[in-house]
């Protein structure tokens, strides 16, 4: 077995704190990654606090994976030791299904293998994330990491960059388009930075004033106050896609009401209840209200591939491991512009 050192939460809601654990020695096909950086998710809080109710403990969370290849398994063509290597939300998949076959891993029919808080195939071993040292992955599911671009900040990407990548690709956002981002958070961010480098004119819709200079440096065109009622009717019928960001109750037929004939709409939050929906607003226009869960595996590579090319990364703030409780706390504040990143240098053993 590998020797792993981490931070994990002991039990749900109880604060994250040093952790020594082990990892499987890695296999024929298996990458060993030092991991350098870790990005901060919302999910890694939701799952922390177990409000999802599928937690399982002590848990290392982190999904957002950055570092340098340190050892390759026997049968591993695409990486070598000293490679950049990055690790998303999935470590694992069925791989026979229709959509894994599609390459559309994250909606495999027998359900992916999460990078932490998930069982792995054999179906006893927990998976476990990267607040830690080092991870053991199959090389199928680690992505190439370009040496262009600040390693810190491109750990979100592995996340909150796919995650935005794959519905602006999927609904074939371009040059000549209107498109909304609704929220600028750590996914929002993301959002208008891609949309903007495809062209599109984007507008933000943000509930805080405050938010708008920020928008415009990150490539928004506009940004409207989603409170303005007189703002958001100048936008009525005029949106070919609106992108929302936002897990946070709020009306979706405000947003609905601004798409044009046949424009769509595309959630990446779940709110914690369900939405009143005015269905008239579907059907006047033709209109498609969709979801869209991260990216597989073959896009991630083309989203990072992207990224390098056009020098896109986050904006981060880089915290030790030891300040990752205060940060989940600044998290619940919104506070952090856009996602905060762990520097595993700051793990002593
Ligand atoms: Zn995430
Ligand atoms: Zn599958």
């Amino acid at each position: 077995m590998v020797a792993s050192l981490g931070y994990a939460a002991p039990a749900a809601k109880v604060p994250l704190g040093p952790y020594s654990f082990e990892r499987r020695e890695p296999g024929a096909n298996d990458v060993m990654i030092e991991i350098k950086y870790c990005g901060v998710c919302h999910s890694d809080l939701h799952q922390v606090k177990d409000e999802w109710g599928s937690s399982m403990f002590p848990m290392v969370p982190g999904h957002e994976i950055v570092g340098k290849v340190v050892r390759v398994g026997s049968a591993v063509k695409g990486f070598k030791v000293g490679d950049l290597a990055g690790v998303g939300c999935m470590v694992d998949s069925c791989r026979t299904c229709g959509t894994c076959k599609q390459g559309l891993e994250q909606y495999c029919e027998n359900g992916f293998v999460g990078t932490y808080n998930a069982k792995e195939k054999d179906g006893k071993t927990i998976t476990q994330g990267g607040y830690s040292n080092n991870i053991v992955v199959d090389e199928a599911f680690v992505l190439h990491i370009s040496d262009k671009l600040e390693l810190s900040a491109v750990a979100p990407l592995l996340c909150a960059g796919i995650t935005t990548y794959s519905p602006l690709r999927h609904w074939k956002v371009s040059k000549g388009q209107k498109v909304g981002i609704v929220g600028l958070g750590g996914l929002g961010h993301m959002a208008v930075k891609l949309a903007h480098a495809f062209g599109a004119q984007v507008v933000l819709f943000t509930t805080s004033a405050g938010k708008s200079e920020d928008a415009k440096r990150l490539g928004a065109d506009e940004v409207v106050i989603s409170k303005d009622a007189a703002a958001m009717k100048k936008h009525l019928k005029s949106f070919d896609f609106i992108l929302d960001t936002v897990s946070a109750p709020h009306d979706l037929n405000a947003y609905l009401a601004l798409l044009k004939f046949e424009g769509t709409m595309t959630l990446l939050g779940v709110p914690p209840a369900a939405p009143s929906l005015n269905v008239g607003n579907l059907i006047f226009k033709r209109t498609q209200l969709a979801g869209s869960l991260i990216g597989g595996i073959k896009e991630t590579q083309e989203m990072l591939d992207f990224c390098a090319e056009h020098g896109i990364t986050s904006d981060v703030e880089v915290i030790a491991i030891d300040k990752i409780n205060e940060a989940y706390e600044r998290m619940l504040k919104s506070d952090v512009k856009y996602r905060f990143v762990i520097d595993m240098a700051t793990l002593k053993s």
